[in-house]
C-alpha cells in the first residue's frame, strides 16, 4: 500500500503564506504559457498565475528540433494528419480527439504565427514544410532549420511578459519562477482549492507558500527524468502526473514511453538532459558498433541501422546485455569532415563540448527515454476526473497518441487542448472553496529521500524501459516498494521530485506488468504479439481500496473509446 501510504501522508506542510488567484497553471513549456495567455484573454480581470519550477524557459519545449505538425501545406488535409496519427497510435487513439487535434491545429499554429513565431518560409512567406518518419504529407513546420522549440518558446515568452502588466480591463499574467508545486490542495467533495509551492523568492513570498485557487492546470511536461538516459531536461520529474494522481485523478497509456534510440552517453550517473544525435546522422551513413566495434544491426531488420525507432533501441538493448556494457558506439567517421561540419554542425558541436570529435572518434550512445505518450487523462476540454483540474501538454493524455506518438504531433497537442482549456474556462469559472485538505499539521510529510532517485532511474532503465518482461516488471514493483519504505522526513526540493517520480514509476511498472501484449511503445518479450483483447486503455489511480494489490493502486481497463476509424 505504500503508493496510497504516501498519497495519504504526503499533504503538503503547513504553508508559511497563503494567497488567492482564479486560474492557477503550473508550468511554461508550449502547454502552459498558451493556457496561460487564452485564459488570460478570455477572462479579462480574473488572476491568472502561472507558476514554473525554475526559470521560464527550462522545460522540453525548448529542446524540440523537428517540427510542429500541421495540416498546412497544398494538397494536404485534416483528414490525412488524422490517418496518419491513427496509424502511429497502433489502433489505441481515441479518434475523436484526433479529429480535434488535426481540425483546429493548422489555425494554432497560424495563431503562433500571429504571436510572432517566425518559421522558415521562402521569401514570399510560404512555410517551409517538410515530413517526417510516418507523415505522408510535407506538413512539419520548423524554424531556425532545427531549433523550432527555441524558437516557439521565445515568441510565447515575449507574448506572456507583454501579458504582465495591468490593463483598464484587469490584473495581467502574473509568473512566478523557482516555484516548485508539491501538491494540490481539495475540498471536502474533492475539488481542486488550490496549490501549496515550494518558492525560491524574496520577501513574504519565500518557502512554502500556498496559492488557493478553484482552477490548477497542470502543464508539467514529461517523465523522462525516471530513467538513466533522456533527451528531456532535468525538470521533466512527473511531478504534474504523480500531483494528480494523489489527488485521485485517472491517468491512461503509462506503458507507452517512447524511446531514441541514439543519444550522446555522458557516463554512469550523469543526471539531466543529454544530447540527441540525431537519425539524419545514420541516415548518412553512420552505424552502429558494440565495444568490440562489431556491427549488430545488419541482419536485424532490412534496413539495418535504419530500422524503426524501436527496433534499433531494442537491439542496442540486448547488445548491452548480452556484452555487459552500458553503451554502444556511433561511427560516423566514414562521413568525413565537411559532412560533419555542414550538415550537422550542432551534433558536432555537442560532440565537441563533451571532448568527442566525431571526425575521428566513436560517439558513446544509448537509448534514452523520449516522449510519455500516456499522462493524466482528460476529455477534450482538457479536464481530469477531479473537478477543477485540468492537465495539458505532455503531462496529460488526451487520447491522441495511443500507443505510439506521431512525430511532432505533440506541441501541437499542447497548443490545441491548452487553447481549449481556456475556452472552457471561459464558459463559468467554478466558484472559490475552502481547501480542508491543508497542511500536515504536526505530522512531517513522508518524502522518498533524494538517494532514491538513481536507484528509481536504474530499476527503470532495466527493467521497465526499452525491453520488459513480466518477471522483471514484478521485480521492479517489489523494489519500488522497498524504496517506498525508505521514506524520510526531508522536506527538500530534490526528495518531492523523487517522491514524484516514485509514484509514477510504481504507476508506469504496474500498467506495464497488466498490457499483457506488444503494441506500439510498449515491448512485451514474453507477450511479443499484438493482441485484440488490449485495444483499449489501462487506467491507474491511486486508491487503497483493491485489497489484491499490494501497490495501493486500483487498475482498470477500458475498451477504446470514440470511434474506430481506419486505424491501420
Ligand atoms: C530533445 C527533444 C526534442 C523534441 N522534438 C520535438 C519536435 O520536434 N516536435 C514535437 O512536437 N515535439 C518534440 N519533442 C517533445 C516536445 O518538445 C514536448 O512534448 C513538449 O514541448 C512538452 O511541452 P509541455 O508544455 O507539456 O512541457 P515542457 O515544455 O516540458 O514544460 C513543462 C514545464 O513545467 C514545469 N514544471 C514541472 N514540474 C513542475 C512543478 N512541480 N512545479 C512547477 N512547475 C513545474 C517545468 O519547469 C516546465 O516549465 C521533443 C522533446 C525533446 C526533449
Amino acid at each position: 500500500m505504500i503508493a496510497a501510504r504516501l498519497a495519504r501522508r504526503l499533504l503538503a506542510p503547513e504553508p508559511g503564506w497563503i494567497r488567492r488567484a482564479d486560474v492557477i497553471v503550473v508550468g511554461s513549456g508550449i502547454a502552459g504559457v498558451t493556457a496561460a495567455l487564452n485564459a488570460h484573454e478570455a477572462l479579462a480581470g480574473r488572476n491568472v498565475l502561472l507558476v514554473t519550477k525554475s526559470l521560464l524557459d527550462d522545460g522540453s519545449t525548448r529542446w524540440a528540433q523537428g517540427g510542429i505538425a500541421a495540416a498546412l501545406g497544398p494538397g494536404d488535409t485534416p483528414e490525412q494528419h488524422l490517418r496518419d496519427t491513427l496509424v502511429a497510435g497502433a489502433g489505441l487513439c481515441d479518434a475523436d480527439a484526433v479529429r480535434t487535434l488535426v481540425t483546429e491545429g493548422p489555425g494554432a499554429v497560424r495563431r503562433l504565427i500571429g504571436l510572432g513565431a517566425r518559421f522558415d518560409a521562402d521569401p514570399a512567406g510560404v512555410l517551409a514544410l517538410t515530413r517526417e518518419g510516418g507523415h505522408l504529407r510535407r506538413r512539419i513546420a520548423h524554424a531556425g532549420g532545427d531549433a523550432t522549440g527555441a524558437e516557439v518558446s521565445r515568441a510565447l515568452l515575449l507574448a506572456l511578459a507583454e501579458a504582465a502588466a495591468d490593463t483598464d480591463e484587469g490584473p495581467g499574467i502574473e509568473t512566478i519562477e523557482h516555484a516548485m508545486t508539491l501538491d494540490l490542495l481539495r475540498t471536502t467533495d474533492n475539488r481542486v482549492a488550490g496549490v501549496t509551492l515550494h518558492v525560491i523568492g524574496e520577501g513574504q513570498q519565500d518557502g512554502v507558500g500556498a496559492v488557493l485557487a478553484p482552477v490548477v492546470v497542470l502543464a508539467t511536461g514529461g517523465i523522462g527524468q525516471l530513467y538513466l538516459a533522456t533527451t528531456n531536461p532535468a525538470v521533466s520529474t512527473g511531478d504534474g502526473l504523480a500531483l494528480g494522481l494523489r489527488a485521485g485523478a485517472e491517468a491512461a497509456d503509462l506503458e507507452f514511453v517512447q524511446f531514441h534510440p541514439t543519444v550522446m552517453w555522458l557516463g554512469p550517473g550523469s543526471r539531466g538532459r543529454q544530447p540527441l544525435i540525431s537519425e539524419a546522422v545514420r541516415g548518412e551513413g553512420a552505424f552502429l558498433v558494440d565495444a568490440d566495434g562489431r556491427r549488430f544491426m545488419t541482419g536485424r531488420h532490412p534496413l539495418a541501422d535504419l530500422a524503426p525507432r524501436d527496433v534499433v533501441a531494442k537491439a542496442i538493448m540486448k547488445v548491452m546485455a548480452e556484452t555487459g556494457t552500458d553503451h554502444v558506439y556511433l561511427d560516423g567517421r566514414n562521413l568525413g569532415k565537411q559532412t560533419w561540419t555542414e550538415r550537422f554542425p550542432t551534433i558536432r558541436a555537442s560532440c565537441l563540448e563533451h571532448r568527442i570529435d566525431p571526425v575521428h572518434e566513436l560517439i558513446p550512445v544509448v537509448p534514452a527515454a523520449h516522449y510519455a505518450s500516456g499522462g493524466l487523462r482528460t476529455d477534450r476540454h482538457g479536464r481530469t476526473s477531479v473537478p477543477g483540474l485540468y492537465a495539458c501538454g505532455e503531462a496529460a493524455c488526451t487520447g491522441v497518441h495511443g500507443a505510439n506518438r506521431l512525430a511532432s504531433n505533440s506541441l501541437l497537442e499542447g497548443l490545441v487542448f491548452a487553447e481549449r482549456i481556456a475556452a472552457d474556462l471561459a464558459r463559468g469559472l467554478p466558484s472559490h472553496a475552502e481547501p480542508t485538505l491543508t497542511a500536515g499539521g504536526d505530522q512531517p510529510p513522508a518524502l522518498v529521500p533524494s538517494s532514491g532517485l538513481e536507484r528509481i532511474q536504474a530499476l527503470m532503465t532495466e527493467r521497465a524501459g526499452v525491453l520488459r518482461s513480466g518477471p522483471g516488471l514484478a521485480a521492479a514493483a517489489d523494489e519500488l516498494r522497498k524504496i517506498g519504505e525508505d521514506a524520510s522526513d526531508q522536506p527538500a526540493v530534490a526528495a518531492w521530485e523523487a517522491t514524484n517520480l516514485h509514484l509514477v514509476a510504481t504507476a508506469l511498472v504496474a500498467a506495464a506488468a497488466t498490457r499483457t501484449e506488444t503494441r506500439g511503445s510498449h515491448w512485451r518479450e514474453d507477450y511479443p504479439a499484438e493482441s485484440d483483447d488490449w485495444l483499449g486503455h489501462v487506467l491507474v489511480t491511486v486508491a487503497d481500496s483493491d485489497p489484491a494489490r499490494a501497490d495501493g493502486l486500483t487498475l482498470t481497463f477500458v475498451p477504446r473509446t470514440g470511434p474506430a476509424g481506419d486505424q491501420r
